[in-house]
């Protein structure tokens, strides 16, 4: 069957997709019952399946990846353009919209200057880690080569991104994991550690990373990485306190502080970048998902100059970032960043999250005064989540059948939101928004009515 054909027959797209698709995060078992949701068309905040079935998506694609909304013409144009003129050259060599891109992306980012293009979240986190392996061989005889990450935080999928994965249930069963990672505890303080709630939580957790530095040695510590909100492992915004003392920390021992913006990047929490909410100055920033809002494959390791000059070294045949990717060299992902940048430029995408943010909060806030299941409201700009809790008084999470049951039941109102994925165990219960930062407040409430709803359905 041709393409033209499977396309004009839902039912063969099904079954193609069906017999063939190994969908990602996803137990098939179901599949054998139920169809695959097709996913065929989207514009604005909208999509629609292959049934014809309107949804508004509160999770920007799935993934908090379309920052920019559906159907931008202008990206999809500019790219074509640039395909027929010159679609690829390896990354060895420069291209206009990679020169043009990074330029325009280093002016939102005051002390970082050099872009180093990859493809995927993944790929631009490896990027750093080889960075800081690299420095710690050139540089500190072998020895400076821990990477710190924190409990409850993400950074890819792959063995090395793993083993630097903070999240228990995305790494069992992928073992053995890579050496030189060492976690630091997470700073979610609705589930404090025990003794440090209060007044000072934030600047105990920050001393906990201190603590690990000193147990570790700091001449074998070369790099912290840190989302600046933590996305899929519950939506943790870091307390007060917290990052003054990690910067402190960082250049207290000459470690680099290499931040994780693959979520909150290009706008999602009202500012450029997640970072810029904390007056905090990196020395990587990694980003991906909405540097071009998923219209092209692109990823960025950001660095400082400081960062760059310590490969600039030709009496070291070595010496240099002896790393490639392939795909960083398509001219499809630079373009469609720097369309993606003017649009969230010119419509303001970043004060518009920041404004609905606000609303997407408060409408959150009065779900939570509504329903006893609610534990905690958390998050900044469009980039919220709701913890569920059998008990606010024990904080026993909701089970996770019940909340995936909530998002069932969204969906069947025409509304897509995400959740914690076998992510944290036993804490798989937060509910995950994050719409496109175009959303209007009939859409941010067309999204909470069908929440309330749900757990008034599911939890009662
Ligand atoms: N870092 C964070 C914070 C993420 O949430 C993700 C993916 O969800 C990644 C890195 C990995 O990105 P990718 O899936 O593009 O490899």
């Amino acid at each position: 069957m041709d393409i033209q054909s499977l396309t004009n027959d839902p039912s063969a797209v099904i079954e193609a997709d069906r017999a063939h698709v190994w969908h990602h995060l996803t137990q098939h078992k179901p599949f054998e019952a139920i169809d695959p949701q097709i996913i065929v068309e989207g514009k604005g905040m909208r999509v629609w399946d292959i049934t014809g079935k309107e949804h508004i998506d509160a999770v920007s694609g799935g993934v908090w990846t379309v920052n920019v909304g559906y159907g931008r013409t202008e990206i999809a144009d500019a790219v074509r353009d640039q395909l027929v003129k010159m679609c690829y050259f390896a990354g060895a060599k420069g291209t206009i919209p990679g020169a043009e891109f990074a330029q325009r992306l280093v002016e939102k980012m005051p002390g970082l200057s050099r872009v180093y293009y990859a493809n995927s979240g993944s790929e631009a986190n490896e990027k750093a880690f080889k960075m800081v392996r690299q420095i710690a061989h050139k540089h500190y005889g072998g020895k400076k080569h821990k990477i710190l990450y924190r409990d409850r935080d993400y950074h890819g999928t792959t063995i090395a991104t793993l083993s630097a994965g903070g999240q228990q249930e995305r790494n069992a069963q992928y073992g053995p994991f890579a050496p030189g990672f060492v976690e630091v505890p997470h700073c979610l303080e609705y589930r404090a550690q025990d003794g440090w709630a209060g007044e000072t939580y934030g600047e105990k957790a920050a001393q906990a990373i201190e603590d690990v530095i000193l147990r570790e040695g700091p001449d074998t510590v070369g790099a912290l990485c840190l989302e600046p909100i933590t996305a899929g492992g519950g939506i943790i915004v870091p307390p007060k306190g917290y990052w003054e003392r990690v910067q402190e920390i960082c250049r207290k021992y000459d470690v680099l502080l290499h931040i994780d913006e693959v979520v909150c990047g290009l706008g999602r929490t009202g500012t450029w970048f997640g970072y810029q909410q904390f007056g905090i100055q990196p020395d990587i920033v990694t980003m991906a998902k909405g540097v071009a809002s998923g219209y092209a494959a692109i990823s960025c390791c950001v660095t400082t100059e400081r960062v760059f000059d310590l490969f600039k070294d030709d009496t070291d045949r070595m010496g240099y970032f002896r790393d490639i990717s392939t795909f960083g060299g398509c001219t499809a992902g630079p373009t469609a960043a720097l369309e993606n940048l003017k649009i969230i430029e010119k419509e303001d995408l970043g004060g518009n999250s920041a404004k609905m943010g606000e609303r997407l909060k408060s409408n959150l806030q009065a779900i939570m005064d509504k329903h006893r299941w609610v534990g905690e409201v958390r998050g900044m700009g469009l980039f919220a989540g709701i913890e569920l809790v059998a008990d606010r008084d024990t904080k026993e999470p909701v089970h996770e059948s019940k909340v995936m049951g909530i998002v069932a039941d969204c969906m069947k109102q025409g509304v897509i939101i995400g959740a914690q994925n076998r992510s944290v165990p036993g804490f798989n219960n937060t509910l995950l928004f994050a719409p496109a930062l175009i959303a209007t407040a009939d859409d941010i409430d067309e999204i909470t009515t069908a929440v309330d709803n749900a757990i008034t359905t599911v939890l009662g």
